[in-house]
């Protein structure tokens, strides 16, 4: 192992941070919980270190692969490639072999996965963008296996799937204590698996998890590619399903766009009901923030409250972070007081980005990118594939570029890829006609605006 990347890794991602400008909210969620696992020739293994980070996986990857690849090779002078896996992948990969290092099932009356006792329908709070995937969760928690089955819950990181799934086990737990249920995540489900065929016990693998009555199952898109897994769930599924037991998914897809997963299971997933969690609008950022206030006994009032819901918009966990990091300011402090928007500017003045620099294409380009979930990527904006999935997005470019940038629209017309002075100005006339009539679009703008500090 190369030791000086080791020990030198505070200061290596220190830099990195200063380099790509990353503000410290984002440093202390991304990438403060991640360390080097291993190191061969040519590649960095990083493994992320704290659970919940898992279904942010490719988020992390998408986002902080390539300024760590630079960032490490400037410093060591030499050229590494870069891996970032959760800890169920590294055992995997087979890169720990002793069977001690197998993740620990703790023991609960789930049989598997301890349940957060925060996450509760009490502590969920509703709002237009959750409703109806709460009132489903709901409903399923009261019928377990009468409602609809499967119920596939989906939407973007952060933003609440776990919290309703655990609910909905917590909700049943409380009806009847001695419902066998098992929460899992996909991860837990394949490692689990992986350890059952490795050390022969994988009778009472599929004993354990066919003998109960509801199975949640979290993050069902890390299955993609791994194909024993997919056979064993499918088996699973079909034991639970011929059996009238709740199955609950999820995802961060609806299953019609999920790739690499086996066609069956897919109509599988499609037979039963499927809801979708958006991101929060401004009021549910509020509440979210005020029930998280309370629940935590963080005094602090409503401005400050208003100015993070403001300048946090598209991923609670994000939202819950700055509300930490604000509280853990003030004791350090000894605040005692309540917390007002000074203390929380000066707080937040670090941790929200707070230079404004000048908007450029490319990253208009890529925030419209992240809203379609990186489905679309910056090439695919500055290509020529005309199909409206693709079309539509760039159109989105081309306006915020007019309305945010003092570029012209020739020039604008070349940083999207060679296209016409025209092309921008009918695009950009397009979107501006659509804001009028479309809900969705103006929300998205704003969503993206919001993030670029427009
Ligand atoms: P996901 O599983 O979709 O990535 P989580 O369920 O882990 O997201 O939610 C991230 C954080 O946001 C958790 O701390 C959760 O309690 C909180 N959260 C999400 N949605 C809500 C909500 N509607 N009300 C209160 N807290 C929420
Ligand atoms: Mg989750």
């Amino acid at each position: 192992m190369n030791n000086e990347i080791i020990e030198n890794w505070d200061t290596i991602i220190k830099k990195m941070q200063e380099d790509y400008d990353i503000s410290n909210l984002a440093f202390n969620t991304w990438i403060k919980p991640l360390s080097v696992y291993s190191i061969t020739d040519n590649t960095v293994t990083l493994v992320i270190n704290d659970d919940n980070l898992i279904p942010m996986r490719d988020y992390i990857r998408k986002k902080y692969t390539l300024p760590f690849k630079l960032s490490i090779s400037e410093y060591v002078d030499q050229v590494y490639d870069i891996q970032i896996l959760t800890k169920g992948e590294v055992q995997q990969t087979g890169q720990i072999a002793d069977t001690e290092k197998q993740p620990k099932q703790p023991e609960v009356n789930t049989l598997n996965k301890t349940l957060n006792s925060r996450y509760t329908f009490d502590t969920f709070v509703v709002g237009k963008n959750n409703e109806l995937a709460h009132a489903t969760a709901l409903a399923v928690a009261s019928d377990p296996g009468e409602y609809g089955n499967p119920l596939f819950i989906y939407g973007g990181v952060g933003l609440g799937k776990t919290h309703l799934m655990q609910s909905i086990a917590h909700y049943v737990l409380q009806q009847n204590p001695m419902y066998r249920i098992i929460y899992t995540t996909t991860e837990g489900f394949s490692s689990e698996l992986v350890a059952a065929i490795k050390n022969r016990t994988q009778e009472s693998f599929k004993a354990r998890y066919r003998n109960i009555d509801m199975l949640l199952i979290d993050d069902i898109q890390f299955i993609a590619g791994r194909d024993s897994t997919m056979e064993e769930f499918f088996h699973t599924f079909n034991a639970l399903y011929d059996n009238k037991k709740q199955i609950v998914i999820s995802s961060d897809k609806p299953p019609k766009d999920m790739v690499g997963i086996e066609e069956r299971l897919i109509s599988r997933f499609k037979a039963g009901i499927t809801v979708d969690i958006q991101p929060p609008d401004f009021d549910t950022r509020i509440a979210i923030l005020a029930k998280r206030a309370e629940l935590e006994n963080i005094r602090i009032d409503d401005a400050s409250l208003h100015y993070i819901a403001e300048h946090i918009v598209s991923n609670i966990r994000e939202l819950e972070g700055a509300l930490n990091q604000i509280r853990n300011y003030a004791r350090l402090k000894n605040i005692d007081t309540v917390i007002d928007l000074d203390f929380t500017k000066d707080v937040l003045r670090d941790m929200i980005e707070p230079d404004e620099k000048p908007v450029t294409p490319d990253l208009i380009i890529d925030a419209v990118c992240e809203q379609y979930n990186y489905k679309i990527t910056p090439e695919d904006i500055k290509g020529t594939n005309k199909s409206r999935d693709i079309s539509y997005p760039r159109q989105i470019c081309m306006y915020l570029c007019n309305k945010y940038t003092d570029l012209s629209l020739a020039s604008i017309g070349q940083a999207l890829g060679n296209k016409d002075h025209t092309t921008v100005l009918h695009g950009s006339k397009k979107i501006k006609a659509d804001l009028e009539k479309d809900d969705q679009l103006r929300n998205m703008i704003s969503v993206i605006t919001k993030k670029l500090n427009l």
